[in-house]
């Protein structure tokens, strides 16, 4: 019995619609999911009544994109390229006030970022316009994917995977940073809204050595983080494994999930292979008193 707790939706950069999502995790084989959209909760609803309908274990959730420098807000090199910090919560009441604030926040992080991020690839040479872009969200928090998508559509690359490597992914000349989160401010949200705080796909940190991701971990566990997310579809399993001992350690729970994006990611529902008790403890988590 397994389990994907890590998916996307139209809601934000995924392609299936929420409310379809259910249907695809009973026919992977799957009985309990998860669904973890960017900066948003607007596909909830739908996917919860739908997983309700076919008798799928579902849990609510959201990612939010945090400042992976715990030190400071204020970055002193915004040029060099770091990784990545995403927080996953877990069990969220999607229309708690303190996190609505949030979303609110974080869209708006975006809404000022992506045009300038055209901008920016216009300069290179490649034509597309930030309507083409809002198009292809649908109605959905809008990201990078998207840009990517827009960005094969015209011919300028062959894959998303390559508008990532040439031009939109960190470190990349059209790579424009949004304004970012405090770590402490994402768990602390997640907390307020009744939720389970996890930190996502760490090997994304890209961190320099063992000692520094413990060193966070630490840290995120001091603000309230109560997980580690040790399967993703991006770790090996040396990976795995050794993010499920530094978890033991620090007596959080572990989770999993592929990062489902639908068919704007090669990444298959299921990917990660997560155990079915793995989405009971986290259920466990959720429901326990804070
Ligand atoms: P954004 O939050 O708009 O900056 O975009 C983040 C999204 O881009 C996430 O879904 C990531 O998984 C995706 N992403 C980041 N880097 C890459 C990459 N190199 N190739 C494909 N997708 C990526
Ligand atoms: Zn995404
Ligand atoms: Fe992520
Ligand atoms: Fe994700």
């Amino acid at each position: 019995m397994f389990c994907d707790l890590h998916m996307h939706s139209t809601a934000s950069d995924g392609t299936d619609d929420p409310g379809r999502l259910p249907r695809l995790v009973r026919d992977a084989g799957l009985q309990g999911f998860a669904l973890t959209d960017h900066d948003t909760t607007d596909g909830l609803e739908a996917c919860a009544k739908a997983a309700k309908r076919l008798k799928i274990a579902f849990i609510p959730g959201i990612e939010l994109s945090a400042n992976p420098d715990l030190d400071t807000d204020i970055d002193p090199e915004p040029d060099v390229p770091r990784g990545t910090m995403h927080i996953l919560g877990y069990g969220i009441r999607h229309d708690d006030d303190k996190l609505t604030q949030i979303k609110t926040w974080l869209v708006q992080a975006r809404a000022e970022r992506n045009p300038r991020m055209v901008e920016r690839l216009n300069e290179l040479g490649v034509r597309i316009d930030y309507e083409e872009v809002v198009a292809e969200a649908e109605g959905g928090v809008v990201g990078r994917p998207h840009i990517a998508q827009v960005m094969v559509r015209k011919g300028y690359v062959k894959s998303v995977h390559e508008a990532f490597a040439r031009y939109i992914g960190e470190g990349r000349d059209a790579y424009t940073r949004k304004d970012r989160l405090s770590a402490a401010d994402a768990i602390a949200a997640i907390r307020d809204a009744g939720g389970v705080a996890v930190l996502a796909h760490p090997v994304q940190l890209k961190l320099p050595d063992a000692d520094t991701l413990e060193h966070v971990v630490k840290r995120l566990k001091d603000l309230g983080l109560a997980g580690i997310e040790t399967r993703h579809s991006d770790h090996d399993p040396g990976d795995t494994e050794r993010l499920a001992r530094l978890a033991e350690r620090y007596h959080l729970l572990t989770t999993g999930g592929s990062d489902y994006h639908g068919s704007r990611k090669s990444i298959p529902l299921n990917a990660t292979r997560t155990p079915m008790g793995v989405f009971e403890r986290l259920q466990d988590a959720i429901q326990a008193p804070q």
